[in-house]
């Protein structure tokens, strides 16, 4: 049963719906995104404060050449507040609390120090200076709302507000398990004929990037016994991505064995090359990836298929990020039934996108991968491409 790329990507999403949340460190919580809506507890600033160092003065006080009494002095940091008097002035610093009777800052720029005295140089109006309370955030409000990517702004309005533990949508565990009688591990002695399970590494490496949690269940041998030992403990994470054991040469004991474990398949190939035997299904609140072992495969349908599926269970919108458009730099031809994927470097070019082949776009060949930026999506129903022809293109980095 094979679905076209957009229908694909459709089913996967409607799969698949937010974890739940976790209390996170506030310094944990960067770059994840909220969990639940976030309502400023108090007013900020907390307290009216002074925007400049000067002089707090009353307004009635604050003509060009008045000469006030400096009777206090308050440094920020200080709760010990001297009042304002008519006739004289506070010396007051940047984001220290307007004492009472205080109506403006006249700063030291536009004031000169004798003496216990002082002269204004000119006359400024009642509240300048000061930075209201609640000017920022009034007490109550709605913040942040519950999906909100916490960046560095973000994180200082949560520790502003002494949040140091917030609530964010949980990392998704996500499983990996290659199959094949060719792996051996990384760091095991290489026989002659066989290769090294480098998918593991990449697909945790692509999962640990999008904001999941890897665990490595290591290789499933072409057994039976071994599949189901193996797939049923991937079952128990939130997300299960195979490699390999699904393309039309191999005896498909993926699909065989997925299918007794209770997985509801919901495609088995997508109309896309590379990655065309890449099959979707889940088990209860678990998702299953069964993507194509070829390297190139295996992370190109990562990209479009795995990864927006994670970030919808971190909260992060858009799940899909949003395509670049680009031209291209080439001409290229493809079948037209199918969308097909370009491995491209991207350059800027008399401020356009353009996209340029990263090399041979041959499946079997990673070197392209590599050396691409990006990868242009070409869509069905068309075959041909003109060099300078508008495309979209997913970028890498
Ligand atoms: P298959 O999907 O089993 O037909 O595998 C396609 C290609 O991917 C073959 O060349 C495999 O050797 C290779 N391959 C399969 N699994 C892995 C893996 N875990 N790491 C690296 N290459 C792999
Ligand atoms: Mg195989």
């Amino acid at each position: 049963m094979s679905v076209g790329f957009d229908e694909a990507c459709r089913q996967i999403l409607a799969a698949t719906s937010p974890l739940g949340p976790e209390q996170a460190q506030l310094l944990d919580a960067a770059g994840r995104t909220l969990a639940e809506d976030f309502l400023a507890p108090w007013d900020l600033p907390r307290y009216d404060n002074s925007a400049m160092d000067g002089y707090a003065v009353r307004a009635a006080d604050a003509a060009a050449a008045a000469e006030l009494l400096v009777t206090g002095y308050n440094p920020a940091g200080s709760g010990d507040l001297p009042p304002v008097a008519p006739g004289c002035a506070v010396k007051i610093m940047t984001g220290a609390a307007i004492p009472p009777g205080g109506e403006l800052v006249v700063p030291v720029e536009e004031a000169e120090e004798k003496d216990g005295k002082v002269r204004l140089l000119t006359a400024l109006p009642v509240r300048e200076h000061i930075r209201f309370r609640g000017e920022d955030i009034a007490a109550g409000s709605k913040v942040l709302p519950a999906g909100t990517l916490l960046r560095p702004p973000e994180i200082n309005l949560l520790a502003s507000f002494g949040q140091a533990l917030v609530p964010v949508y949980r990392r998704p565990r996500v499983a990996i398990l290659s199959t094949g009688d060719e792996l051996v591990e990384l760091g095991t002695p290489l026989v002659e004929g066989r290769i090294i399970n480098s998918n593991a590494l990449s697909l945790a490496a692509a999962v640990r990037d999008a904001g999941g949690e890897p665990l490595l269940l290591g290789i499933a041998r072409d057994t039976l016994e071994s599949h189901r030992e193996k797939l049923a403990q991937g079952l128990t994470a939130d997300v299960l991505i195979t490699s390999a054991g699904v393309s039309a040469g191999d005896r498909d004991l993926v699909r065989e064995v997925l299918a007794e474990l209770g997985v509801e398949q919901k495609f088995w190939k997508v109309d896309i090359k590379p990655g065309r035997p890449t099959a979707f299904g889940v088990k209860g609140s678990t998702l299953v990836f069964s993507l194509p072992g070829n390297p190139v495969s295996t992370l190109v349908t990562f990209e479009f298929f795995v990864r927006p599926a994670l970030r919808k269970l971190q909260g992060f919108t858009p799940a899909i990020r949003p395509f670049a458009r680009v031209l291209l730099a080439e001409a290229v031809r493809k079948r037209p039934e199918r969308v097909q994927f370009l491995r491209v470097q991207v350059r800027t070019e008399q401020d356009r996108l353009v996209a340029f082949s990263a090399g041979d776009q041959n499946t079997g060949i990673l070197s392209t991968m590599v050396r691409a930026n990006g990868i242009v999506v070409l869509p069905a129903g068309r075959d041909r491409f003109a060099a300078g022809d508008q495309v979209e293109a997913l970028l890498l980095d």
